[in-house]
């Protein structure tokens, strides 16, 4: 491999096609900390004093975020930023006891806090007796969970009194979201996809993305990099999610055009803000159920709950 583009000094390990950079190891792991710092400073993610809960499934992404936002706050110990790592425990056999355990591993070596909660402890239900309860219902196994998943990071997140809620999706879910909503005919949900952070529970939480401007090969390679351990197990109900299409599609398309992901990305922010901007400014009602704000009478996860 050549010179490094960026240092001119150390041999590349990593050709960035899409700016047609080499890079050594040092200036790569740079470039993914420095784009992480600049994302939160550009949208204003984070302010001094925040306590930020790190949403930690125990894969590539989630323990790059809590790797790269500790290394931030210790950079800048006077801004007085506390970080939790809150993991959920969908309860999926043979899937999730490994991560966990390597998620407190992580913990413990980086000296953070961590706190774990499960969807049977919450909902009265795992992901394994969802599966076979649905069987006649049309809901796919991700939209459940991914219900579940949001309101259980949100519990946890008030449970160690955070402020905010770091979760680290990349640029490649953004891009799969902004479509599926596209496909689904909701454009209105297409506004939440604008990276600066709104409120929006009733502690006035916020929830962020760091990653958002990273390819999500990019934090996989970041990870190795960093010896990071990270579970390469993946979910036994993966397969049904619109997602993993969408996911094969765009790497498809960027092999062949290299920067095509970017460019999509800049187009669905762009998009994206004009559609927050003209959002009314929303009218949070209580689920009748639960209690907790909702947009309709009923909130997702009651509504879930209630057909299985
Ligand atoms: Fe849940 Fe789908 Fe993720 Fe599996 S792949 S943990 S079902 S959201
Ligand atoms: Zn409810």
């Amino acid at each position: 491999m050549p010179c490094c583009t960026k240092c001119q000094k150390e041999e590349s390990l990593y050709y960035r096609a899409y700016s047609g950079e080499y890079l050594c190891k040092k200036c790569f792991l740079r470039s993914i900390e420095s784009k992480a710092a600049k994302t939160i400073s550009k949208y204003s993610m984070i302010e001094y004093g925040d306590k930020v809960a790190v949403g930690v499934s125990g894969g590539k992404d989630s323990l790059s975020l809590l790797y790269v936002l500790k290394m931030l706050f210790d950079q800048h110990p006077n801004n007085g930023n506390e970080l939790v790592a809150v993991t959920i425990d969908e309860g999926i056999k043979g899937y999730r006891d490994e991560s966990l355990q390597i998620v407190k591993d992580f913990c413990a070596q980086l000296n953070i806090e961590s706190k774990v909660l499960s969807y049977q402890s919450l909902f009265g239900i795992d992901m394994d007796q969802a599966m076979v309860q649905r069987s006649s219902q049309k809901i796919s196994s991700c939209s459940m969970c991914g219900t579940f998943r949001r309101r259980a990071i949100d519990i946890a997140a008030e449970t160690v009194e955070a402020d905010i809620v770091a979760t680290a999706h990349n640029m490649d879910d953004q891009l799969q979201t902004f479509i599926i909503n596209l496909l689904a005919g909701d454009v209105e949900r297409i506004g939440w996809i604008y990276p600066e952070p709104v409120q929006y529970t009733q502690t006035g939480m916020k929830k962020v993305k760091p990653f958002v401007e990273i390819y999500e090969y990019e934090i996989a390679f970041y990870a190795l990099q960093r010896d990071i351990p990270f579970q390469s197990e993946e979910c036994p109900y993966m397969n049904e999610s619109i997602r993993t299409d969408l996911r094969e599609f765009f790497n498809r398309l960027e092999r062949d055009h290299p920067g095509i992901k970017y460019n999509a990305y800049r187009s669905m922010t762009k998009i994206s803000k004009v559609l927050r901007s003209s959002m009314p400014p929303s009218q949070p009602n209580k689920c009748s159920i639960c209690a907790r704000v909702s947009t309709g009478d009923v909130c997702s996860v009651c509504r879930t709950l209630s057909i299985l």
